[in-house]
């Protein structure tokens, strides 16, 4: 989306969030998408621990949907099926029953795909926030609810920011002897975030708050493949970063080979996501902000979110 100025972009989103036309624009972007990249924008590299698998399916031009399979009872949910037809293919392609469909989110690059996969599998239930509009919702969440699947265990965590109500799901790997698993839609990406469309940056420092309170080993997979241009991001700020010049130049290495880059950790993610170092003052230098004499400490770290989340908008957009 052009951002040809606050009114313009506000009124590009509205028609985008909330109108037909957005609909339209997604079909659009999966008939273009699916034209360009057959076979997916990055080869997924499925991750397996004991009785559950985890697939990426790359999806439009940088999406992605996950198929969360209970290999003992080979039922599964999907995480955001923006394209009904890719997540139809691995679905047949495991042989599994698809029992839910977590939905993060209402934008249609997430939420696309919920009302083929409804009308394919009767018995799948449509999980969200009921105050965000999800297409086909059938099972409106409220925060730290729990949705199981088979053998799996989905905690949902209301994360507002990006959109009203954003939900991101963490999968309990303690029955499989693995880490948790947070699959995180828009709210956190590898070195990023969301943008803030339908919240102020205190909103989205709280949700960025619980994301950054799972356990360190949570395996983070996010909604986008966005890691090389938010890690080239963070590098303009955080020059002197270890963990940060060491994660780019392995990113930089898997996108030559148009690997996917996911998942990361939360453990990581701390050590080098900008948006996740609003307490750092190695950050606080590079933007050049320092706490006012009468402002509180989260109150500043809202501050330097948005100073973040400001030139990242501008970087994208050049
Ligand atoms: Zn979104």
């Amino acid at each position: 989306m052009a951002l040809a100025g606050p009114l313009a972009f506000r009124i590009g989103y509205s028609l985008y969030a909330r109108t037909r036309l957005g609909y339209l624009f997604y079909k659009r972007q999966v008939k273009k998408a699916r034209e360009r990249y057959p076979h997916g924008h990055s080869v997924p590299q499925p991750l397996m621990f004991r009785g559950v698998k985890i697939l990426p399916i790359p999806v439009l031009s940088n999406n992605y949907s996950y198929l969360v399979i209970d290999t003992c009872s080979n039922t599964a949910a999907v995480v955001d099926p923006s394209d009904p037809l890719a997540v139809q293919a691995a679905i047949e392609q495991e042989g599994v029953t698809l029992q839910a469909i977590l939905c993060t989110h209402k934008h249609w690059d997430h939420s696309g795909g919920n009302s083929a996969l409804r009308q394919r599998h009767g018995s799948c239930k449509v999980y969200g926030s009921a105050c965000d509009a999800v297409a086909e919702l059938t099972n409106p969440l409220a925060d730290q609810e729990i949705v199981t699947v088979g053998q799996l265990c989905f905690k949902a965590l209301l994360t507002p920011g990006h959109t009203v109500g954003h939900m991101a799901y963490v999968l309990d790997g303690k029955p499989f002897e693995g880490p948790a698993c947070f699959f995180s839609g828009d709210l956190l990406f590898l070195s990023g975030c969301g943008r803030i469309f339908e919240g102020t940056s205190e909103t989205m420092l709280a949700s960025l708050d619980a994301a950054a309170e799972l356990a360190e080993d949570t395996l983070l997979w996010p909604g986008h493949e966005y890691a090389l241009e938010c890690l080239m991001f963070a590098s303009l700020l955080e020059q002197e970063n270890p963990a940060l010049a060491q994660k780019l130049q392995w990113v930089t290495q898997q996108r030559v080979e148009k690997r996917s880059t996911c998942p990361s950790t939360i453990g990581e993610e701390k050590e080098y996501n900008p948006f996740l170092r609003t307490h750092c003052r190695e950050l606080h230098r590079a933007l050049g902000l320092q706490p006012l004499s009468d402002e509180d400490w989260d109150s500043f770290r809202a501050r330097v979110l948005r100073e973040v989340r400001r030139r990242k908008d501008l970087y994208k957009a050049n």
